[in-house]
């Protein structure tokens, strides 16, 4: 899918022959943000990962993939050694049920982010990017379904989510320190729920409905009572999202939303599931099960503002591209074949 150009004036790409380092890359993101750039005509790209090699979601041919573990500093130096631009998207994160049951795992993302950020700044990189996360906002501003959306200074004075909203926030101040005291230009995206293909699927709604139509299930499990909100970006436009963030010199140690601003509830993602699928089943709600904030959404005038552009893809459409690769991966894994999850 393609999505549009930014048109920001203040923005410098690098070279295609410099080296980019992607963190993070065997996962969802980081794997799609390697082919981005590989995509792109970048020739150096060293992807970095702590998963065995064969468990990457995505193995991008002509890139450099280390299987090495980027919480421990000796690693660090070793990944970010002649980098002209590092992409930390390393982090210890499975979805809200991951979150909220394991909080000192997603603090502990602090040893990365504070290797990774020196190691880079060590090695002279000229740019340094960190995936921040909505989760750094405060908790109390979205308590209500029907909440406003979140615009960059609502982080503070701040009350994030435990444990993983915390972390992210800290890392956030240590990209804005490492501009303000040692001068290495840094980029803050905090993204809101990305989907598409090359993510984790298991748990997901949709393979919910792909298995149901394929084994003749009637009913569906939803988590809380389906009114939570949320809005859903693109996994296109993060990639896109994330190069013209790091390139914008006005976008220095700034945290920006990078999201979609469209706003879709639990139910209504079902919805669109069994229309794209073609089934309607019955809902089975779960309201003791992990739901995470009432309500988000992104507030895009900043990033409307300054680059011109704004994640747009629209949800219906990305869904229907997810769906179809989950379900080829639904297929090829009843196949016997390996898949991403
Ligand atoms: P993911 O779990 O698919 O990918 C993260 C990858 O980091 C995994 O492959 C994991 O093995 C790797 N990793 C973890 N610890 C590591 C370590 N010590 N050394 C090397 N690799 C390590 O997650 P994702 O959805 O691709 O998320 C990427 C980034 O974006 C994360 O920082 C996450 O917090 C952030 N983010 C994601 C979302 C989303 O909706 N997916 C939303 C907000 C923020």
């Amino acid at each position: 899918m393609q999505t549009s150009q930014t048109s920001s004036s203040n923005f410098s790409s690098p070279d295609k022959d410099d080296l980019i380092v992607v963190t993070g890359a065997g996962g969802f993101i980081a794997g799609s943000l390697v082919r981005y750039f590989h995509d792109k005509g970048f020739t150096k790209i060293r992807a970095v990962d702590k998963k065995p090699l064969p468990d990457w979601y995505q193995r991008v041919p002509g890139v450099e993939s280390l299987s090495l573990d980027v919480s421990c500093e000796a690693n660090c130096k070793r990944v970010c050694e002649n980098a002209a631009e590092v992409y930390n998207l390393a982090a210890d994160m499975g979805g809200m049920g991951f979150i909220e049951r394991n909080r000192i795992e997603c603090l502990r993302s602090i040893l990365i982010n504070t290797h990774m950020i020196e190691a880079a700044y060590r090695a002279g990189a000229r740019r340094y990017f960190f995936s921040s996360s909505a989760c750094a906002y405060n908790t109390d501003l979205q308590k209500d379904p029907n909440v406003r959306a979140l615009k960059e200074s609502d982080a503070y004075p701040a009350m994030a989510e435990r444990g993983y909203g915390w972390e992210k926030l800290m890392s956030e101040m240590f990209c804005q320190e490492y501009w303000a005291e040692r001068g290495m230009k840094t980029a803050i995206a905090r993204f809101h729920n990305v989907y598409g293909p090359h993510g984790t699927w298991d748990g997901g709604r949709e393979k919910a409905v792909i298995e149901a139509k394929d084994l003749g299930y009637k009913s569906i499990d939803i988590w809380g009572d389906g009114s939570q909100t949320r809005s859903f970006m693109y996994v296109d436009d993060c990639t896109h999202g994330i190069d013209a963030i790091t390139h914008c010199d006005d976008l220095i140690a700034t945290p920006i939303n990078l999201g979609s601003s469209e706003l879709i509830s639990v139910n209504q993602l079902v919805d669109y599931a069994e229309e794209i699928g073609g089934v309607k089943l019955e809902r089975r709600h779960q309201l003791d099960a992990p739901k995470g904030v009432a309500g988000r959404n992104s507030d895009n005038t900043m990033i409307h503002r300054i680059l011109g552009w704004e994640p747009s893809t629209p949800f219906r459409e990305g869904l229907a591209e997810t769906y179809a690769w989950i379900e080829r991966q639904y297929r090829d894994r009843k196949a016997g074949k390996r898949t991403v999850s």
